[in-house]
């Protein structure tokens, strides 16, 4: 919403299917945004959305149409996952689709092809550059970055978390968390993400999420965000975690989102009753195939070593549930999709047969990358796998840098850990400014 002259403007206009051919298809240049409920990339998209339809929404309407409510129309645009947004002109789909975790850039390109270059020059001159100084920029606002806010924030240090998503880091997606002390009861990971995000906005701190990262730059210490708002720290504490690895096998990259998913709190639920195949073998990969099984009424994993790497308790339920079967020493080669259903084409490592398994769904979890390519040119000192060094204090090598959380080279990734690091980090920072 914004003001104009004392009128509220609507930018923005939720939809059902009955409206869809009015609306959408008669509607012009149209953006619509299939979204679910209980799922972080539509709350991280949904600010994102907000602000496009803000700047563009002279020229280009934008609507959001409620996927759980609307799953016929849905289902005959192709969308299979949450969030997805189609773009629309004369009733026409232009562009491609795009789902998952939407980064504000890959709007922006689309709606920008949707117009002539006059009009996007003139919109994009509607956007003013500034500069902001701080003491401290944190990079990430997972558990690792909220905890360094949280101690920043009591110790009165004028602080700003930026995060490309919204706060909660990997706790947004993890359905309960069992592990984190002070709750007797296991935690559905939104709620400890909204605990933790709410108790460092409380110290103080600013906030700047659902934000595109333009630029870092680790040795003036500037950031620049949404390619406008440059951020100048006299410290920077990098919280940025890890992303999920893909497989980079065929049909991968063209079924993500429409079929393939890499989150089960999002996806799992337009799973109720089918069959799904979930690959990987490690803790994220045990547990999501668990919480999937609340839906689906088969679940094939699909594991590369002849034993499960998770931790015993998760391989025990896992035992116990007659809906999990596991390929061991399976990998797959590459996705099609056949009469609407998934086909992964599975490689038995031993006998070196190409099997087809068939499925409505693909859920992928077999590990992380560490988030430093997001850093720029001048990188802090990493380990063989990518991950940062850090001393004691969670000092990098590079002067008044800091990281924290899953992003540094050590042993054990958890909540709990990543909280520690952030905890040390700050009360270090404290002493020095
Ligand atoms: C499915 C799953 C289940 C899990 N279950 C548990 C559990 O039950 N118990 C437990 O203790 N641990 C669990 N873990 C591990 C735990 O979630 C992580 O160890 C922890 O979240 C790491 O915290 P972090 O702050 O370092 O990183 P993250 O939680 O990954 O947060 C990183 C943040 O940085 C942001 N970011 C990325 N790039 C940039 C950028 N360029 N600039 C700024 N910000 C950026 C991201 O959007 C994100 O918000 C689980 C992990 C997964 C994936």
């Amino acid at each position: 919403m914004g003001d104009f002259g004392g009128r509220q403007k609507v930018f923005m206009k939720e939809i059902n299917a009955a409206d869809f051919q009015q609306e959408v298809l008669n509607g012009g240049k149209v953006v619509v945004d299939f979204y679910s409920t209980e799922c972080p990339p539509c709350e991280a998209l949904a600010p994102k959305f907000e602000a496009m339809a803000e700047l563009y929404g002279e020229k280009i309407k934008f609507v959001k149409i409620f996927r759980q409510g609307n799953r016929e129309l849905a289902t005959s645009l192709g969308v299979s996952s949450s969030p997805t947004l189609l773009f629309f002109d004369n009733g026409k789909q232009v562009t491609d689709s795009i789902s998952g975790g939407i980064k504000k850039s890959e709007i922006i390109e689309r709606l920008d092809q949707m117009l002539p270059t006059d009009e996007v020059t003139a919109i994009k001159a509607n956007q003013k550059a500034t500069v902001a100084e701080y003491d401290v920029v944190i990079l990430g606002g997972g558990p690792a970055g909220l905890t360094a806010g949280i101690y920043l924030g009591q110790a009165k240090i004028k602080t700003l978390l930026i995060d490309p998503a919204l706060p909660g880091g990997y706790m947004g997606i993890t359905h309960q968390v069992s592990n984190y002390p002070g709750f007797e009861q296991p935690q559905p990971g939104f709620m400890l993400a909204h605990y933790m995000s709410e108790q460092a906005k409380h110290t103080g701190i600013d906030f700047k999420v659902a934000v595109d990262i333009t630029s870092v730059n680790l040795k003036k210490k500037e950031i620049v965000i949404d390619g406008f708002e440059t951020i100048r720290a006299k410290k920077i504490i990098i919280a940025t975690g890890t992303t999920p690895n893909t497989m980079n096998a065929p049909g991968e990259k063209e079924f993500k989102g429409k079929g393939i998913s890499y989150c089960a709190t999002c996806d799992a639920k337009y799973f109720v009753d089918k069959e799904v195949t979930v690959i990987g073998g490690g803790n994220s990969a045990v547990e999501e195939a668990l919480f999937i099984t609340k839906f689906a009424g088969k679940v094939t994993m699909i594991h590369q070593f002849d034993k499960l790497t998770a931790n015993q308790t998760a391989i025990d339920e896992l035992q116990k549930n007659e809906k999990i079967s596991v390929m061991y020493e399976h990998e797959p080669r590459r996705f099609e999709k056949r009469d609407g259903k998934m086909v992964t084409f599975v490689e038995d490592l031993k006998t070196k047969e190409l099997k087809e398994l068939v499925t409505d769904g693909v859920f992928v979890f077999i590990g992380f990358k560490s988030n430093v390519s997001v850093l720029g040119d001048t990188l802090p000192e990493s380990d063989s796998w990518g991950y940062i060094k850090t001393n004691e204090d969670r000092q990098t090598n590079l002067p008044d840098i800091y990281a924290v959380g899953d992003i540094i080279s050590k042993k054990y990734r958890q909540i709990t850990t990543a909280v520690a690091d952030g905890t040390i980090a700050a009360m270090t920072i404290s002493k020095e400014i």
